[in-house]
């Protein structure tokens, strides 16, 4: 369902009427596309405090393509690892004041934050203040622009794929996120263009909509990929491995097999399982049947737990391996007549939390997930007009999300990156108003 809105309002008389109305004002995002793999233009590297970090930064920024400037930069990197005091938020603020206005429209600014110290807390508390900063500036950037707060507990190099990710156009609908970089040993891609090559990518319920795209992303990444979807889906999906030189997969997730035959048609394992199908059964709990609570929270979560625990007991999943699943804002925020795919998407956030730490230790496999909000899907178009309009304009980019938008998050996460990303739960919406 197109935007008809955002088109609207990148008209001149658009321009004119939304601001004389005081309505909001929807940039068009710059995203990734084979004509623009990845900004060009200037980079402005600023310090607030004393920095912690290593001299790799400057040479991991120099290999994102672009140029060190100040006049019109696309991005912005404020160095905060230092900051360990309310007076050095005052460097944050000197950094910042004269440069925002600059910042090209759709642009970025990064701040780096440290790891919060639970023994000073004038560091903690300083340190905590960047969340607050990040989220404000992102509410005010305007013009299509993001910002984001990376906490990096090792060297710069080890967030290497992360502020790739977010100094281009694959990240335009990731703003006002915290993303805490651990200090893992770092995996560099030999083509950061394919850094994909040689893996098998298995996403589920990928015959269309957000799914369909990750699979065509991880694909465009190097990945061999599964499409899985159900059976009654057995003619989209081979269609979309077939246009993306993959294979298809009919199953249903929720069978009590459905690990056991993953694993029996990938004999060499996975590299990368994306947990993507998913459904909802709206209603208030008051009028919802306990059917639709539980097809819900079986699909969405009790499925994603049975598969992993399969694939992982059985070694299916290869080490360096990469599991994404997919939560919501609504798992985030709450949602009224959501309370089955709320719970089932919040359970995601706990599987993450509760078993990146030991699925890297046994098995050397990374667990994180996307957290997608309003993105424009088949899901999105059954919504009544009045509430889809709100879901679109809620955020602070003004506009819904694409599935490509989803895929772009995904295929950040899904290459190798050693233990540096890991455990994170990564918001893909706009900075919507819902939830923290
Ligand atoms: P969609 O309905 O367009 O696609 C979902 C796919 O999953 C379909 O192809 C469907 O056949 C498949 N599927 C459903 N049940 C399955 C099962 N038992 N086994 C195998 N495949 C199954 O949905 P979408 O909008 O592309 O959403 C994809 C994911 O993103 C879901 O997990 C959804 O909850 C989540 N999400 C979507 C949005 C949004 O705005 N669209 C927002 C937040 C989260």
């Amino acid at each position: 369902m197109a935007d008809r809105y955002l088109s609207f309002a990148g008209t001149a008389p658009g321009r004119f009427l939304t601001r004389r109305l005081g309505l909001p004002q929807p940039a068009e995002l710059i995203r990734r596309s084979p004509e623009r793999p990845g900004f060009s233009g200037e980079l402005l590297l600023l310090t607030a405090g004393k920095p912690d970090l290593d001299a790799e930064l400057t040479p991991v920024l120099a290999r994102t393509g672009l140029r060190p400037g100040a006049d019109s930069p696309v991005a912005v990197v404020l160095d905060a690892t230092g900051v360990r005091d309310v007076e050095a938020l005052g460097e944050v603020h000197a950094a910042l004041h004269p440069v925002v206005r600059s910042v090209a429209a759709s642009g970025r600014i990064v701040v780096l934050g440290a790891p919060l110290d639970r023994t000073d807390h004038h560091q903690y508390a300083a340190q905590q203040a960047l969340e607050g900063f990040v989220r404000s500036l992102g509410k005010e950037a305007g013009r299509g622009r993001t910002v984001n707060l990376v906490r990096l507990a090792g060297d710069a190099r080890s967030a290497e794929s992360t502020l790739r990710f977010l100094l281009s156009p694959r990240s335009a609908y990731v703003s006002g996120q915290v993303i805490e970089v651990g200090a893992g040993p770092v995996a560099v891609p030999d083509d950061w263009e394919r850094p994909l090559a040689g893996r098998t990518a298995l996403v589920t319920g990928a015959a269309r909509g957000i799914g369909a795209a990750v699979a065509e992303t991880l694909a465009r990444d190097g990945a061999r990929v599964v499409v899985l979807d159900v059976p009654a889906a057995r003619a989209e999906a081979r269609a979309v491995a077939e246009r993306l030189g993959g294979e298809a997969l009919a199953l249903d997730i929720t069978e009590a097999d459905a690990g056991a035959r993953i694993a029996d048609a990938l004999p060499a394992g996975l590299d990368v399982l994306v947990h993507n199908a998913g459904i909802t059964r709206d209603r208030r709990l008051v009028n919802m049947p306990a059917e639709r609570w539980g097809s819900v929270l079986d699909v969405n979560l009790g499925s994603v737990l049975r598969t992993t625990d399969a694939l992982l007991e059985r070694g299916a999943v290869n080490a360096g391996g990469r599991i994404v699943g997919t939560a919501s804002i609504a798992g985030i925020a709450g949602n009224a007549g959501q309370t089955n795919y709320g719970a089932s998407k919040a359970g995601i956030v706990g599987l993450v939390r509760g078993l990146a730490p030991r699925a890297l230790a046994e098995h050397g496999v990374t667990v994180n997930a996307v957290a997608p909000g309003f993105i424009e899907t088949r899901m999105t178009a059954s919504i009544p007009l009045f509430i889809r309009e709100a879901g679109r304009r809620m955020n602070s980019l003004g506009q819904g999300g694409t599935p490509g938008d989803v895929a772009e998050t995904v295929g950040w996460l899904a290459p190798r990156g050693g233990g540096a990303d890991h455990g994170q739960v990564v918001r893909v919406c706009g900075q919507s108003l819902l939830g923290a």
